[in-house]
């Protein structure tokens, strides 16, 4: 993959980027022994077992094998290419990549122009609802709404006109060929220059300050769909973003805490109300891509859904997802047909962050509901149902204890005895037990070969005494011969060979974390010279044994047929026996 990317200059971005700097801004680290251990942010743990050793500037997870450099971070994390990857940090750490040479994929060339084209969609959006004549009644729709300049400036709202063929217009003017703008999701796939979006108040979908992905549009005429957001493209997939990401990402990191809400309008009306953690789903249900994107950043979510029945259906699918990753799901409760957006407007901005800063625990806003949709008619039957209903989320907590409570404040508002319900709870779970999740084993079968080679790829140092002492051919594991072969190239370059760029040539996904796994847990930290020294004889012994035998073999096989042959065979054993007598007696050869 990097083939095309002088490997020099690799290495000299990944020289320079603090490795605890980049995966700190994700992941909450903590010193311990010669390594940064945290929560991984690719699964769900409570115990950190993801590691990040700055000596190596590697890392790895020794829960879901996540692993690699620097590169191989970011790529995870944010979901880049691995071109898109290199660039990013190469930005952070000031150094010019002359893009054409590298041959980079074109689709990162298209990513790149996408997102530099939406980012000026925006700013024109922008400009029309600031400045345009003809966007009076859009700039009416958000006073009626109560939403100030400073908010539609933070959030870089926008109008997009109502002559649908403007926007092909004025880009073709600016040099954007009609094939490109075909592709770019802005307009009518049936009429290539109607625009997607027209006479809507735009919300740019944004993941980073600066960086605009998609739209969604909120209709101001009658008989279109009320909300429409962009179709998904190689920028973007719904269920990875979430609306107002950019502007809350500091605030949630801060706080530790998120809060989700179902609707771009409920977004700028909390950030008016001063609470800047909070961001939507675009027009989906909460997704688990979306749960962990927040779990990077926070303990906590309080989910701010609409009061109707719909809203309250969605809270609960939300709080399962958000629990079932770690997450400590709390709720606000509205009253019923209203959602922020409206109680910014009957109630002010100061009320409205009131409700928001007094969140009850998910499972009380549960036993509320479920308090509000029987008029205490408690019965076996009801006692039965309560106990269906909430099930779902019990089973997502992740706390025993947690789990104990809550069925024991269920218990008192059913008025039933607190153990039955309990048992009750467990009888139910055993029936319901699915079969648990096998976990994948090792499945590299490790020699004496391949020990050695994955040693001295982690302790590279100890490769031109290897290279000295053991010959490619001495090799008979393939997977041993490749590290060497990887070695030996970046050798001959004049290069001391680093283990991030061992990592980043070898293809094989399995030995790659293999070798990260044993780096990271520091296996040959101690005694490695030793360690390495003694299999290399043990590597050699093997071979020249091997050798030794096979001359015999030959020797008896054609025993007098070829004299010159004989003797050369007869020479050769002699010499192999001097080398295994000088391995015995602990020479090095
Ligand atoms: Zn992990």
């Amino acid at each position: 993959m990097p083939g095309a990317i002088p490997r020099n200059l690799i290495e000299e971005i990944s020289r320079r980027v603090d490795i605890l700097d980049l995966v700190g801004s994700y992941v909450n680290l903590l010193h311990k022994g010669n390594k940064w251990w945290g929560l991984c942010p690719f699964h769900t743990e409570k115990t950190p077992s993801f590691s990040v050793n700055p000596d190596s500037n590697l890392f790895f997870c020794f829960g879901c094998q996540k692993g690699g450099d620097v590169f191989q971070f970011l790529m995870e994390i944010e979901g880049l290419s691995f071109p898109e990857s290199l660039n990013l940090l190469a930005k952070k750490v000031g150094i010019e990549l002359p893009s054409t040479k590298f041959g980079f994929k074109s689709d990162n060339n298209i990513r790149t122009a996408l997102e530099e084209l939406y980012a000026k969609v925006a700013g024109i959006f922008r400009w029309f609802l600031q400045s345009s004549p003809d966007a009076g009644h859009a700039r009416d729709y958000l006073s009626k709404r109560c939403i100030n300049e400073e908010t539609a400036e933070r959030y870089k709202i926008g109008w997009a006109p109502s002559d649908g063929e403007w926007l092909y217009n004025f880009l073709l003017k600016k040099d954007y060929s009609p094939k490109f703008l075909a592709d770019s999701g802005l307009f009518s796939l049936k009429s290539p220059k109607w625009s997607f979006f027209v006479d809507r108040i735009m919300f740019p979908v944004m993941p980073d300050i600066g960086r605009v992905v998609a739209f969604s549009g909120r209709s101001l005429s009658e008989n279109t769909p009320k909300y429409i957001n962009s179709r998904e493209s190689v920028i973007y997939r719904k269920s990875q973003q979430l609306y107002g990401f950019a502007q809350a990402k500091q605030r949630i990191r801060q706080s530790r805490n998120a809060l989700i809400c179902e609707g771009n309008m409920d977004i700028l009306a909390c950030a008016q109300a001063g609470v800047e953690e909070v961001v939507a789903p675009l027009g989906t249900a909460f997704t688990r891509d979306q749960a962990r994107i927040i779990g990077r950043y926070a303990d906590s979510i309080i989910i701010l859904y609409d009061g109707d029945d719909a809203g309250r259906a969605a809270a609960v699918k939300a709080a399962v997802l958000a629990e079932s990753i770690g997450l400590l799901a709390y709720a606000v409760s509205l009253p019923a047909d209203s959602d922020p957006a409206d109680i910014l407007i009957s109630q002010g901005a100061a009320e409205l962050k009131n409700m928001i800063r007094r969140p009850i625990s998910f499972f009380s806003y549960l036993l509320n509901s479920l308090a509000g949709d029987n008029k205490l008619d408690v019965n076996g039957e009801f006692q039965e149902k309560a106990l269906d209903k909430l099930t779902p989320y019990l089973n997502a907590v992740d706390s025993e204890i947690r789990r104990e409570g809550y069925l024991k404040q269920l218990a008192d508002i059913i008025k039933a005895d607190p153990i039955t319900v309990i048992r009750e709870y467990r009888y139910r779970q055993r029936k319901r037990r699915a079969v648990p999740f096998a976990k994948k084993s090792e499945s590299i079968p490790i020699d004496d070969e391949l020990y050695l080679m994955t040693a001295v790829a982690v302790k590279t140092e100890h490769f031109a005494t290897l290279r000295q002492r053991l010959a490619p051919e001495m090799l008979r594991n393939r997977k041993a011969l490749g590290i060497y072969r990887i070695m030996d190239e970046l050798y001959a370059d004049d290069e001391m060979p680093k283990t991030e760029t061992i990592i980043q040539l070898l293809e094989d996904e399995e030995l790659k974390k293999y070798i990260l796994k044993n780096a990271l847990a520091g296996i040959y930290d101690e005694n490695a010279e030793k360690t390495i020294t003694e299999k290399i004889r043990t590597v050699k012994m093997r071979w020249l044994i091997e050798e030794r035998t096979e001359l015999v073999r030959s020797l008896s096989a054609n025993d007098g047929e070829n004299e010159q042959g004989n003797i050369a065979r007869i020479t050769r054993i002699q010499a192999v026996d001097r080398e295994i007598l000088s391995i015995r007696q602990g020479k090095n050869d």
